[in-house]
């Protein structure tokens, strides 16, 4: 990537892990238009720019979380109106995948509001994933943290993305969780790769962040061992209840900022605009595929938030003149897309946010 004042249209982009906050920072910074140039420049070398990636989210297994995550309306310890739900029966999630592959979606995830599986849960969730993936979709589950053991047990039944994110800069992270440290999140990731699985990571922005924290957060997924296959950006849904209910709005701008930085950082990873886009205009959501964004959660219901429907959705496409990313899964497993993709998560929480 040329320097912050150096770059042409056609410049060769190579992925890089040693990027620094400070020149995150100042790709932050940079004129909206001439980041917006920058982003788009650089999606056009690894995507089709109007393509954009469909996955459907089910909640498996909803509330009654253990933890603390400050934006999430799935924790016990916050009063918000979500019920302790118990893990789904097999068939009841295979008809919700049936549903969402003849919506267009090409990826099915799971999410399960826990700290971390038991063991006994893995045989159960292994099934799912098993079943969703006889029926020709991707598999992703975001369930906690695993051990190795647990990643491979999944990777073994046919799972294909993992989600784990790390949600915000590791010098904002305090703030908003405090029963798991950061280190935790990135030893689940190691395990995640170390099986093979491929890994969805983001975050979530909008939690009281300053930009310079916004620029760790990107640099610290930017500097991983391996980029992460699909980044999903959230923009805080603030839930009444969650200690971040009256959290200052992000400024628009900021959020397309964001997006577009990821691409330039990851500019072989699958950018996902994820849990806040019912709150997003149509023309700000223009403005995230024109950043970089290649990849949406389509569907009602985003774990227990809201979502755009998928009429509107399918309009807006119309509208842009975005198609669906066509994936296609063999008889052995294996994707077959457009390009790379990956991805998960939704919000509120972070397993899969
Ligand atoms: S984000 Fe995940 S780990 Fe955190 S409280 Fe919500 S469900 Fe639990």
């Amino acid at each position: 990537m040329p320097a912050v004042s150096e770059f042409r249209a056609g410049d060769a982009v190579t992925p890089r892990h040693d990027w620094t906050r400070t020149e995150v920072e100042a790709l932050l910074d940079l004129p909206l238009p001439e980041l917006l140039f920058r982003a788009a420049s650089v999606h056009r070398q690894s995507f089709d720019p109007a393509e954009v990636q469909i996955s459907t989210l089910l909640s498996v297994k909803t509330g009654g979380c253990p933890e603390d995550c400050a934006y999430c309306p799935q924790a016990q310890r916050y009063d918000t109106g979500v019920d302790a739900q118990k893990l789904m029966e097999t068939e009841a999630v295979l008809e919700k995948a049936r549903q969402a592959k003849a919506a267009g979606a090409s990826r099915f995830c799971m999410g399960a509001a826990w700290r971390s599986p038991k063991d006994r849960d893995i045989p159960k969730v292994a099934a799912m994933i098993a079943g969703v993936k006889s029926l020709g979709l991707e598999t992703c589950a975001t369930l906690g943290m695993l051990s190795g053991d647990q990643a491979q047990a999944l990777k073994d039944a046919g799972l294909d993305y993992y989600n784990h994110n790390i949600d915000t800069d590791p010098e904002h992270y305090g703030s908003i969780i405090r029963t798991r440290e950061l280190q935790d999140r990135f030893d689940t990731l190691g395990h995640v790769r170390d099986a093979g699985l491929k890994t969805c990571c983001g975050g979530i922005v909008g939690m009281g962040e300053t930009r310079r924290q916004r620029a760790g957060f990107l640099q610290t997924l930017a500097t991983m061992p391996a980029h992460p296959d699909s980044v999903p950006i959230n923009r805080l849904v603030q839930v009444e209840g969650t200690p971040l209910h009256g959290t200052a709005e992000l400024d628009p701008f900021e959020f397309v900022r964001t997006i577009a930085v990821a691409r330039l950082l990851m500019p072989k990873s699958m950018v996902r605009l994820s849990a806040g886009r019912e709150q997003m205009s149509d023309e700000l959501q223009a403005l995230c595929f024109s950043a970089g964004a290649n990849s949406i959660f389509h569907g009602e219901k985003l774990l227990t938030t809201g979502n755009p429907d998928v009429a509107h959705d399918q309009a807006l496409f119309d509208r842009l003149g975005l198609r669906v990313m066509e994936v296609t899964v063999d008889a052995e497993g294996h994707d077959h897309g457009g390009t790379v993709h990956a991805d998960i998560v939704g919000q509120p929480r972070s397993c899969v946010a």
